[in-house]
């Protein structure tokens, strides 16, 4: 088996690094940076977040596995106390596949992809576009930017928006408004809006001095038009994660967010 581990530069993950390497070197496996078929990511579900962008052009011959270093994770169902469990389980178990599928937004020949989320932001001034589904326009939009999450990536920053927490099963994109403008002269829906996974999304405006985000990662616009569009929607991409055991989502919930 060929696998590398993705570490966050802190002193414990570097120490679970080591014992790992000592573990799968001992069974034979060997560590490819360059064509891994097993990475497991060990820090925090933002160095899960990293681990799949530095393989987002492999991600069919990829399959990810998570360790947290701090309390559990959403990506990330051992944590720092279980190694030992966590290297039987690598070895001999059979693990259950989930494929997280990636939102896609395009703008021109350029594509950016988001396991959380991808975003259309104008950090300096008033973002005006209008927002169309499946073809059907729904708003005239007027603020700093539009967020589209994944149903895995709702508990990021979705949530710090104020948007829903979704089943991760439920494959949906939620639309949430970043700093809308909502009076008399202009409205938008001010309000979540959960979407099947088959929608088809465009943004058409003037996109001078907006970012695209793509989970950690951003890009500037850098050629723009008057009438511009951007799509969003569900990409063909997936992260293929491993699960040796269930960690119930409701549990995962209570711990991040309600108690230790
Ligand atoms: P980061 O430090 O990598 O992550 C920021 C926080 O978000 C960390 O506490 C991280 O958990 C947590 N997180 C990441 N994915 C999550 C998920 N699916 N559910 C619940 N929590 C999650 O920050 P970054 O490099 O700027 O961006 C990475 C991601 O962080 C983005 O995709 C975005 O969703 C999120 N973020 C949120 C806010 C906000 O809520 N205001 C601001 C910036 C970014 P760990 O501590 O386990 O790494
Ligand atoms: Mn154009």
């Amino acid at each position: 088996m060929k696998y590398f581990i993705c570490i966050r530069d802190d002193v414990n993950s570097h120490l679970i690094a080591d014992r790992l390497h000592s573990a799968f070197q001992e069974n034979n496996f060997i560590c490819d940076e360059e064509n891994p078929e097993l990475v497991i990511s060990l820090g925090g579900d933002g160095t899960f977040l990293r681990s799949v962008h530095k393989y987002i052009d492999k991600l069919n011959q990829v399959s990810f596995v998570g360790i947290h270093t701090g309390k559990l994770g959403f990506f990330c169902d051992f944590t720092r106390n279980e190694i030992d469990e966590f290297i039987h389980d690598i070895l001999y178990e059979k693990p259950k596949i989930y494929s997280h599928p990636l939102l896609k937004i395009t703008h021109h020949d350029k594509e950016y992809y988001g396991l959380n989320e991808v975003r259309l932001e104008n950090p300096f001034n008033t973002m005006i576009c209008n927002v169309y589904i499946n073809d059907a326009l729904l708003e005239n939009f007027r603020g700093n930017g539009l967020n589209f999450s994944t149903s895995t990536g709702a508990s990021a920053y979705n949530r710090s928006l104020g948007g829903p927490l979704i089943d991760p099963r439920l494959n949906s994109i939620v639309l949430g408004e970043i700093a809308s403008i909502n009076h008399n002269a202009y409205r938008s829906l001010d309000s979540f809006l959960v979407l099947h996974e088959s929608s088809k999304i465009c943004i058409r405006g003037n996109f001078k001095r907006c970012l695209i985000g793509y989970d950690h990662l951003f890009e500037s616009i850098k050629e723009t038009e008057l009438e511009d569009e951007i799509y969003v929607s569900l990409s063909s991409k997936v992260v293929k994660v491993l699960h040796y055991k269930d960690v119930d989502y409701i549990y995962r919930l209570r711990k991040a967010f309600v108690a230790d």
